[in-house]
């Protein structure tokens, strides 16, 4: 009942026009958007698919776009950005982290529309059976037989019986690894490792573009970093940070023919990205450098710190223009 409740105020905000009140108030902003993957059909267990949209879905906010918004390149942002001149009325930039096979589907869409994107690859999991050690460790976790799980720094945690209780444990003991040294939660995941563990396999989620996809992407769009082995940027040392980023760089450069001037870090979230962070970015030679903060950009931000709207995916259109018009910036 709370959702169809939730479904009907976001159904009245935009009736009532909120929604367009806000773009316009937006208007000589950009609004980012972050996509993970496009799967052919909405799921019935929302919270693992979360990350994704469903080819319907992707469509119909492909369609709201270019209704509303004004979709533009990440070369044509870049040059308003050097330029300090103003962005074309309601920009919109679309993106996708981490370089999942389902991309594919994603550029054949978007070349459907006409709408450009940038599309961040993990270069170490470009072209290997590997499943993203966050979603790998969910798994295990997942799947732990035991009735108390390790945790990152040391002893147990009593596993709830209850599943929704249990489901946000194991998310939490994910997320704690997120705010861990990288040497630390390598011990960490090692330890994990050692039970073996059926996993399971959903390629249409998890398994990750090979560089002739990257190749055929390039053709039409962008290719971004998304690093090479996707660890959180404030988590490790200097020395590796430098390597993360210029290693993954060289790779689409090479791999591509193309300069690869725009990073996506990790997890994008304000203790994922410093300023040491973005300033060994722009050391780099990227141009375009992107968080994850729910917040419209404009012309006056640091380039290599470019706010984005996460999508979440398989919820109602009201919803998903609810948040993208800014309403959150305004209220805050
Ligand atoms: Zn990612």
């Amino acid at each position: 009942m709370p959702g169809l409740l939730k479904t009907a105020a976001l159904n009245t905000s935009r009736v009532l026009g909120v929604n367009r009140v806000m773009r316009w108030q937006m208007r000589s902003r950009v609004l980012i958007l972050c996509y993970h993957g496009v799967i052919a059909q909405k799921p019935k267990d929302r919270a693992r698919y979360a990350n994704t949209v469903s080819v319907a879905e992707f469509q119909s906010q492909l369609e709201y776009l270019c209704r509303n918004y004004h979709p533009i390149s990440a070369a044509e942002l870049l040059a308003c950005l050097r330029q300090q001149r103003p962005l074309p009325a309601r920009s919109a930039l679309v993106t996708f982290d981490d370089g999942y096979q389902n991309n594919l589907v994603a550029g054949e869409i978007l070349l459907k529309y006409g709408v450009p994107c940038v599309f961040h690859v993990t270069t170490g999991y470009i072209g290997s059976a590997r499943v993203l050690w966050t979603d790998e460790l969910l798994n295990r976790l997942e799947l732990w037989p035991d009735p108390e799980v390790p945790l990152p720094l040391g002893g147990t945690r009593v596993l709830p019986r209850n599943p929704t209780e249990r489901q946000r444990a194991l998310w939490e003991i994910k997320e704690s690894c997120k705010k861990i040294d990288a040497s630390r939660l390598e011990g960490y995941l090692e330890q994990i490792r050692t039970r073996a563990l059926e996993l399971r396999e959903d390629p249409e989620l998890f398994e990750f573009l090979n560089w002739d996809g990257v190749r055929k992407l390039a053709k039409n769009f962008e290719i971004g970093s998304h690093t090479v082995a996707h660890p959180i940027l404030t988590r490790i040392p200097p020395a590796r940070l430098e390597q993360e980023l210029r290693e993954s760089k060289q790779m689409i450069e090479a791999e591509t023919g193309k300069p690869c001037f725009c990073i996506a870090y990790p997890n994008g979230g304000a203790d994922d990205v410093s300023t040491a962070v973005t300033e060994a970015a722009a050391n780099t030679g990227y141009k375009l450098g992107f968080t994850l903060a729910e917040r419209y950009s404009g012309v006056d931000e640091d380039p290599l710190a470019l706010s984005r709207f996460c999508v979440q995916g398989h919820l109602p259109a009201s919803y998903f223009e609810f948040r993208t018009s800014g309403v959150g910036q305004m209220l805050a």
